[in-house]
This record gives C-alpha cells, structure tokens and sequence, in this order.
C-alpha cells in the first residue's frame, strides 16, 4: 500500500525538537511494515542537504502563478519530495517561527496537494503532522479528494497542542482519525474544547524511537561501543571522554544530563533547581539546551558564567543545538533529567534508557507512560509487562524535584550494584517503534473500513 507523509521536518536535514525524529523512525518503521512511503517536506534554504542520498531534481510545476521545483533523495532510506516554490517563502533561513509562518505553510500544502495530484501518487493515507501541515486535512476534504483521490484517508497527529491550537482543531475535524502522542496526554487534553468534540475518533499511540540511530553499540560519537552487556564499561568511557571533552572534573561522579530545548514547557525553574540541588549533592551537571526565546537565552547565560566561578569543574551549560554532543551525553550521564511541565511524548527519556541512562521526570503525558519509578510504580509497570526503570515526581516545584533527585543520586553513591542493575534494565526494554507501529497500521486499517 502506499502512504504519503506531509510533514515539515526531518532530521539531520532540518530539525528543531523531536517532530523531526518521529516523522523519520514512524515512516521508517511502517516502510519495514512492508508499505511504501513517500515524505514531503519544504525545501528550506537552511537545510542540510549533505545526508541527502542521490538527490536530483525531480520535475516542476506551477501553483498560484509560482513555480514550483521538485527535487527527490533518500534520507535514512525513506524517499523524499523537497518542494522549493521560487517565490521564496522557504529562503527565509528559518524552520518556522518567520512573521509570514501562515502563509507559508499554507502555500506549502496547497503545493503537496497540488503535487499529489499532478504527480500521480495515489496513497492510502495521508498523515498530516501538527499545525504546519494542518490545512492538508480540510484542502483535501474540501477539493482535491473530489480529483480521483476519493479513497485516499488523512490522518492526522497532534505531536504538541500548544502550538496552534485553531488549526489543529480545524485539522481535526476535517480528518478521518486524529491521534496524540501518547494514551496519558490523549487524556490530559481530551476535555480542551478543540478535542472534546472529536474524542470519537482521537487516539493515543506512545512514540518509540529508531533503535538504528540511537544505538550505543553503533554510535560514532561515543569512545567504545556497549551493548547491555557492558554497559558498565561502555558509559565509564563515556563519562570520562565527555568530562574530557567539556573541561570537567574527570572523577566518578553521578552525572547528570540534561539535553533539551529550553522553554516554559520543559520546566526551566525546575531545571535550574535540579543544576543547584545535583551540585550540592557533589554531583556534575551538563546541559545541553536550546532557546529560543532570547530572554531565556540569556537567563542562562548569566546562569552559565555564574556556575564557571562557583562550580566550572563540575557544571557545564552548552546553550545550542548539538545532536553529536546529545549522543556523548546519553551514553555519559548517569541520570537525565526531563521536569516537563507537560509532555505529549517525549524522546529524551526513550532515547536516555537506550543508552543506559536513568530518566528522572514529572509525572505528566507521555512520560508518565514511558517512565515507572523504582520505589511506586513496580505495579504499574507490570502492567505493561516491565519493570521499573527510573525516578519520578508529581509537583511541579523544587521539592517535587528534590524528592526524585535525591533518591536517584543516593542509589548512585549506597547501591551501586543496584543501580548499574537498573541502567542495564532499561537498556533492554523495548522502545523502538514495534509496537506503535503496529498500533499505527491497525489506524491506518480502520480508515478505510
Ligand atoms: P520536543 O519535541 O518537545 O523538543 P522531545 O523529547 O519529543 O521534545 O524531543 C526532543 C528531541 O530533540 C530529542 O531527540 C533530543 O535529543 C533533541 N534535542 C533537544 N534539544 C537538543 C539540543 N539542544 N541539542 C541536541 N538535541 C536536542
């Protein structure tokens, strides 16, 4: 069957946050479902193209008195469309967040559509991800499903309902199902007067992660190669290289990690509480965020030189974008840390596990899914057919922090044997996407019944 996919990010080629990673390993997981998928995405000027394979141009059309330009190429083994209109909405050297942000995207999904028809792609579904490709579910409904394409279903996903919020309801309503994330955040949003009304078809399917990206036994970024195994060994070399390589203490210490885009929703109060309570613990810290907002920027800036005084053997603020480093800093943190104050998924904590790492989080959305402290959730995580695999707390305030973060660095410095116990459990627990797929196919099913 065929599947095309409407999306506006991808990673290694244009990524912000964690939309980039899941259109990638969604579509890469269906496709050895056996399907056929086809991404389509903007061609931006600030994409990196370098990890495009075979990229050519495909053909052009005209949209709107624009020409439009098609190029194709294989990312991560998935075939891509790049659309480039030459009225150069794209070459604004931004993702999103540009003044025009509306008419640009509209643009391009009229375009998509536009392209889908003239191209011939004649797919099942069309998956449609968050507000930027949200006008794809009613310009299809509307018009060009009446083109011959009548038989083809759109689905579309709510990967963050901050962002948005009129379009997503709009998208919502015009597709054939809706889904969130993951099965907590579905309920934490379902009385929001944009879902009530569509609850009938709205569903939660946990994000996973591509276990071929994130493999700790096949990382370039990372000393030795580990496998559960020798994870022990493997994250000791790590740490140390990672302590080398950012100019800190090299001494046993529990480290943790914190990789994150900086913003209100990620809990910044509770970060910079958890950066003070680790080193009061003697622990190190390394961040490694991303802010967009210039005056969070520069909170931790000041932040950054205030620790270089008091703590620079043993705190390390790295205010940018830097997915290599994000790699060092899974495998080399003991902990990594995701105070969300709301979650529709999160990567952070799948990828944390994968590479031995011991999440410690709010207890909100999908990381409440995903994430079943050592001491409370031994039930709830048999119910799942898991163990626990990590610390987490309710309140979304420092003691709510201190409560998890101090049990996790106690285990660290009394139980060490128990501790590496865990690291090596939460390696081999399962968070690739095999499930969610399969959740996504029986989806993809029930449309066209
Ligand atoms: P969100 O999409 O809300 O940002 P997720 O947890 O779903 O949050 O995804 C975040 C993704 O972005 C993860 O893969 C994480 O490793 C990556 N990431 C976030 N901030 C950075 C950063 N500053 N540098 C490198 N990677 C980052």
């Amino acid at each position: 069957s065929g599947l095309a996919r409407v999306a506006d990010w991808c990673p290694t080629l244009s990524q912000v946050g964690g939309l980039g990673d899941v259109v990638t390993s969604l579509s890469r997981a269906v496709q050895d479902l056996g399907h056929n998928v086809d991404i389509i995405l903007p061609k931006y000027d600030c994409m990196n193209l370098s990890n495009v394979k075979d990229f050519q141009f495909h053909r052009s059309y005209s949209w709107d008195r624009t020409e439009v330009k098609v190029w194709t190429g294989k990312v991560e083994g998935l075939s891509v469309y790049f659309l480039e209109p030459q009225n150069g909405l794209f070459w604004k050297g931004c993702i999103y967040g540009c003044k025009n942000d509306a008419e640009r995207f509209g643009f391009f999904c009229h375009a998509a559509l536009e392209f889908l028809l003239q191209s011939g792609l004649h797919p099942d579904i069309l998956h449609c991800h968050d507000w930027s490709s949200a006008p794809v579910s009613w310009l299809f409904k509307d018009h060009y499903m009446h083109y011959g394409l009548s038989k083809v279903r759109v689905v579309f996903t709510i990967h963050n309902l901050e962002f948005g919020a009129q379009l997503i309801g709009k998208a919502m309503a015009y597709s054939d199902k809706a889904t969130t994330v993951s099965h907590t955040y579905s309920k934490e949003v379902s009385k929001n007067p944009i879902i009530a009304p569509q609850l009938h078809k709205f569903h939660g399917i946990l994000n996973g992660i591509d276990p071929d990206i994130w493999d700790p036994y096949n990382d370039k970024f990372i000393p030795i190669p580990y496998s559960s195994e020798n994870v022990v060994e493997g994250k000791r070399a790590a740490k140390e290289a990672l302590q080398q390589r950012l100019g800190l203490k090299k001494s046993d210490l529990p480290l943790v990690g914190i990789i994150t885009r900086l913003t209100v929703q990620k809990g910044i109060h509770l970060i910079k509480h958890a950066i003070w309570r680790t080193l009061e613990r003697n622990g190190q810290v390394v961040l490694l965020g991303s802010a967009p907002d210039p005056r969070i920027q520069s909170e931790f800036v000041n932040l950054a030189n205030q620790l270089h005084s008091s703590h620079n053997d043993r705190a390390r603020l790295i205010l940018t974008y830097d997915e290599p480093l994000s790699h060092l800093i899974y495998a080399g943190a003991d902990f990594i840390l995701v105070p969300s104050i709301f979650e529709p998924c999160g990567l952070t904590q799948l990828t944390a596990m994968r590479f031995g790492s011991i999440p410690v989080v709010r207890k909100t959305g999908g990381l409440y899914d995903t994430v079943f402290d050592v001491d409370h959730d031994g039930g709830r995580a048999q119910e799942q057919g898991l163990e626990p695999n990590g610390f987490s707390f309710d309140g979304a305030d420092p003691p709510g922090v201190d409560y998890a973060l101090n049990r996790a660095i106690s285990m660290w410095y009394d139980e060490r044997d128990r501790f590496n116990f865990l690291c090596k459990r939460a390696m081999e627990q399962d968070w690739s996407w095999n499930r969610p797929a399969l959740d996504y196919m029986e989806l993809y099913h029930a449309c066209h019944k």
